[in-house]
């Protein structure tokens, strides 16, 4: 039967993180004339940038992978990526450092590999080997073939259920590691990775060992000037196209006639008309705030009311006026807990009394980060969201930056406290407040297989049919590659309706 309806040949995207501007730049491109409304004065979501007495602070992500997916957002739209951002590489990876003054560089060097996993374990070398060929069949499945595919129907989960068999799914990122290693290190040493996207090792899907066969074929890499100068470099690509982005935008409501969406309203007043509507917002607020007076968003809220959501973070930002030179760009420290600490993490009830963090020190790679001389750098803890442990962070930050600060300068960057120019640290009440993330998740919806592919919100909703969702509480998830992946999945659902 032939319906009434109007093309959708524009469209509002609401929110400017990576997801959705990803998706902004890919509509523009096939020529619907979009516009992104952020609530904050800068664009970039989680990867908003500070600035400082000349340093300069990623907030958010710092290890991008799979540059293939940047690139194609300039390349479907006739530009070249260097023209608007320099990509930088990393080397090594990562460096792993546990308390009992050992550490792992984890590098795509495969003969330094070796001897280093020789050195802890000797079998473990062709465990590793074993590991990485399984992480490789994991990822063409999971991440070629189904990371940018939206899942809008039992039916498409059913026809990737033998590939999930095969590769054992149900098991965890921890178990599978387990099975193929035996140093304890080495094991936490290739299972962390799934805490990137806000994954428990110990409960997440195996599937996410694809996050090693990511690294080690596209490697890791650094935008010149930060994390920030990438997001700079997408929303220029977007203005060139001809889209429209408006900061200091809050969506206030999504408004609907019947079954369809119309635009939306910001809280200051004004209307945006569109054809169709994606929401690049915390998923939970989409429904349960912008959709609050339509049943849809109340029947959606109250259903994922019911679900896992990830653990939040504490963020610490602080700009030394020495550089350290010992460090490596990326360094994960763990701490002498890593499965009890884990469950402390992402059940509660209380903030654990160690922690594992991650250090990030950009001038190793860019120097331009900070004034000459100088280090700029942030270290994240995570910690157990809102809703598992209620605490009061008005009193718990400071208290917690100094313990932070007390470790750091015990282990690692000596001198750090006199050496301290400025400091700042983001909490789960601002994950909450500034980004409206649900119980102050850092990751939206935890990536457990249950509330994965067709069991998290689909990038397609199933009732309002112009209602669409992009970013890390859709299909496939978060992180910048998941995020990208859910723009083209919901892209080629917008676009299907613009054709149709
Ligand atoms: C500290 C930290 C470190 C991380 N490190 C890495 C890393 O190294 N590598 C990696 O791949 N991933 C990393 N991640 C994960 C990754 O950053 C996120 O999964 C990803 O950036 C989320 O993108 P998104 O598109 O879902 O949007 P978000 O970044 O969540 O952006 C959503 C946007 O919507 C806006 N918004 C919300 N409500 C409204 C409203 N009502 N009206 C208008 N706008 C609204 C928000 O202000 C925000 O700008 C990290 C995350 C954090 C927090």
């Amino acid at each position: 039967m032939n319906q009434m309806r109007i093309d959708p040949k524009t469209a509002v995207v609401v929110g400017a993180g990576f997801g959705g501007l990803a998706l902004a730049i890919r509509l523009q491109a096939a020529g619907v004339q979009t516009t992104l409304l952020e609530k904050r004065d800068k664009p970039g979501g989680r990867a908003y940038v500070y600035e400082d007495q000349g340093f300069t602070f990623d907030a958010g992500p710092t290890v991008i992978t799979d540059p293939s997916a940047i690139e194609e957002l300039f390349t479907l739209c006739g530009k070249r990526m260097a023209d608007y951002v320099e990509m930088l590489p990393v080397a090594p990876f990562y460096r792993l450092c546990w308390e009992d003054g050992s550490h792992f560089d984890y590098a795509n060097d495969q003969e330094a590999l070796d001897r280093q996993i020789h050195a802890r374990n000797p079998d473990d070398v062709a465990g590793y080997q074993r590991f990485l060929a399984y992480s490789k069949a994991v990822f063409d499945e999971g991440y070629l073939k189904l990371g940018a595919v939206p899942f809008l129907s039992f039916r498409d989960m059913i026809q990737a259920g033998p590939q999930l068999a095969r590769l054992e799914a149900w098991k965890s990122v921890y178990g599978m590691v387990s099975r193929f290693v035996k140093d304890e290190q080495l094991r936490q040493a290739f299972s962390f990775h799934s805490l990137l996207v806000g994954g428990n090792p110990f409960a997440t899907s195996s599937i996410y060992t694809l996050i090693h066969a990511l690294e080690r074929r596209w490697g890791v890499w650094f935008p010149r000037g930060g994390t920030g100068a990438l997001v700079k470099g997408l929303v220029r690509l977007f203005q060139d196209m001809g889209g429209k982005i408006e900061l200091n935008a809050p969506v206030a409501r999504i408004e609907t006639q019947g079954n369809r969406v119309t635009g939306v309203r910001v809280e200051d007043g004004r209307l945006f008309g569109a054809d169709s509507v994606a929401s690049n917002a915390d998923v939970m607020h989409t429904y349960d705030k912008l959709l609050g007076q339509h049943p849809r968003g109340v029947s959606q809220a109250a259903s994922m009311d019911k679900k896992r959501w990830s653990n939040s973070l504490f963020v610490l930002y602080f700009g030394l006026d020495k550089h350290h030179a010992q460090l490596q760009h990326h360094t994960v420290c763990f701490g002498a807990r890593y499965k009890g600490l884990i469950k402390d993490i992402f059940n509660g009830p209380r903030l654990a009394d160690d922690f594992s963090l991650y250090l990030h020190a950009p001038c190793v790679t860019d120097p331009s980060l900070a004034p000459p001389g100088c280090g700029s750098h942030y270290v994240l803890s995570p910690v157990p969201h809102l809703g598992n442990a209620p605490i009061d962070w008005a009193v718990e930050g400071p208290r917690y930056r100094d313990r932070i600060f007390d470790y750091l300068e015990k282990r690692y960057m000596p001198g750090l406290r006199s050496q301290l120019v400025t400091s700042r640290f983001f909490t789960p009440v601002d994950f909450r407040d500034q980004l409206n993330a649900h119980l102050g998740s850092a990751f939206s919806l935890e990536p457990i297989l249950t509330q994965s592919a067709w069991f998290r919100p689909h990038n397609r909703d199933a009732e309002l049919s112009n209602l669409y969702l992009v970013g890390a509480g859709t299909h496939p998830g978060a992180g910048v590659p998941g995020v990208i992946g859910s723009a083209k999945a919901t892209a080629g659902l917008m676009l299907q309706e613009v054709h149709a």
